[in-house]
């Protein structure tokens, strides 16, 4: 398929190619790559249908109340959450809290 380079300042042969957008998801975006040059092109639907996608995969949001565990304070994680961050019962994670309030909870490596 011919198109317009802007590399090339003329209409080339492209040849279509999935590049990644994110390798640990295995998101693609599909992209016209110009022959001469290797310049690629993706149009912007195409680009905005990898991010939803990309977010989908990525971003789980749960409001959740604290509970009351004893002394402490608790917190239940939704099993879609600790699948997704890959912990189990009696796995190690890191809890931190940032400049803006955000309470981390880190899979402990
Ligand atoms: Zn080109």
């Amino acid at each position: 398929m011919k198109r317009y380079c802007v590399n090339c300042e003329s209409e080339t042969e492209m040849r279509e190619r999935l590049e990644d957008l994110d390798a640990d998801t295995g998101v693609f975006v599909r992209a016209s790559v110009c022959t001469r040059c290797g310049e690629s092109y993706t149009d912007a639907h195409e680009f905005e249908r990898a991010e939803k996608e990309f977010k989908a995969k990525n971003v789980l949001v749960f409001e959740k109340k604290i509970v009351k565990l004893g002394n402490s304070l608790g917190l239940w994680l939704p099993k879609e959450i600790s699948k997704a961050a890959r912990v189990g019962e009696n796995k190690a994670v890191r809890v931190y809290v940032d400049n803006q309030r955000r309470i981390i909870v880190e899979a402990a490596r």
